[in-house]
């Protein structure tokens, strides 16, 4: 269905499907759930045109429709899932990480977010047998807090030639949040190329927090993150993709709800995860994971710990 020809779509002439394709629309499924402010600017066409466009490949690529239980049941069984290396974290989010889904995993500085990301990327590698995608892996750095000498520590551990998982890895520096943003459609472009079955962004909100200050600025931050969070949902549906984000909490105290470690970004980011994770510091290594809210699972907590091997029972 969504692999059509966008040619095909009526009203797209050669000239505007070049337009499309440049601006990294290269399947109906993208254009489908695009904005037509952002597809008339990213492709330099009129708005009206651009609805005209959306409208045609919501058809072709027959989304937004309904479908009977059964059949989505069907498709919930070809879904892939990636484990954290810990069988109590894969029983908490049900047998580890779910594709086409978003997981944010929240908390304080040094509460392990970056080393389960770390442990996510060497995972994604391995062969399905072993809990893995076999596939590529991207991540967007936000806070130059990649270490390839991490991932070959975590590599060795599994068993597995530090090198080809390093090659596997595909990373990129975002300097600020539009660049952030940009590189996820950077990011499909090595989709075509290699099978990225896992994207991280490591850290979904810092960018927008450091960039956004200031009441006035609020509403912009919220619709460009929303932005960002469905663009990274498409990729994941369109590559049968993971999804795994990490988010600070804010440090200022809610006086009404009386609650000190609410994730960045708030509802925004929160209805766009699917599951979402809140991890707390302990004794050492340990770590407290909480299921905090899932279609799917009860709300829940397991201790993990985070050591030179990588996340651990
Ligand atoms: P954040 O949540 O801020 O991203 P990290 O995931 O980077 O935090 O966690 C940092 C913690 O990970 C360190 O405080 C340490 O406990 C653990 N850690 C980092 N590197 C190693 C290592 N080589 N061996 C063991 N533990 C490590
Ligand atoms: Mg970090």
């Amino acid at each position: 269905m969504a692999n059509a020809n966008i040619e095909e779509l009526p009203g797209v002439g050669p000239a505007t499907a070049d337009k499309l394709r440049e601006a990294g629309y290269t399947n109906l499924m993208t254009i489908a759930v695009e904005s037509p402010k952002t597809l008339a600017d990213a492709c330099d066409i009129g708005e009206a045109t651009a609805i005209k466009i959306i409208d045609a490949a919501k058809k072709a690529a027959d989304v937004g429709g309904f479908e009977s239980g059964d059949i989505i049941f069907e498709r919930r069984k070809n879904l892939d899932r990636l484990t954290t290396s810990s069988k109590a974290f894969d029983e908490l989010l049900g047998h580890g990480l779910e594709s086409q889904a978003i997981h944010e995993f929240y908390g304080e500085f040094g509460s392990g977010k970056t080393q389960i990301c770390f442990q996510l990327a060497v995972n994604a590698t391995l062969p399905k047998e072993k809990g893995g995608l076999d596939g590529d892996v991207v991540i967007i750095d936000t806070e130059n807090t990649f270490r390839p000498e991490r991932i070959v520590q975590m590599a060795n551990a599994h068993g597995v030639d530090p090198e080809e998982v390093l090659k596997r890895i595909h990373v990129a520096r975002a300097y600020n949040s539009s660049h952030q943003m940009l590189l996820v459609e950077k990011a499909s472009d090595v989709s075509k190329i290699h099978p990225v079955r896992l994207m991280i962004v490591d850290s979904l909100t810092a960018h927008f927090r450091a960039e956004f200050v200031g009441r006035g600025t609020l509403a912009e931050r919220q619709g460009l993150l929303n932005k960002h969070m469905h663009e990274l949902l498409a990729f994941a549906e369109v590559n049968n993709a993971v999804i795994a984000v990490t988010n600070q909490v804010s440090a200022k105290p809610d006086a009404f709800f009386g609650d000190p470690t609410r994730p960045v970004g708030g509802h925004v980011v929160g209805h766009a995860s699917t599951y979402r994770v809140y991890l707390r510091k302990s004794k050492g290594t340990r770590r407290i994971a909480r299921l905090i809210d899932s279609p799917d699972r009860p709300e829940a907590e397991v201790v993990i710990n985070v050591t030179e091997e990588g996340v651990r029972d």
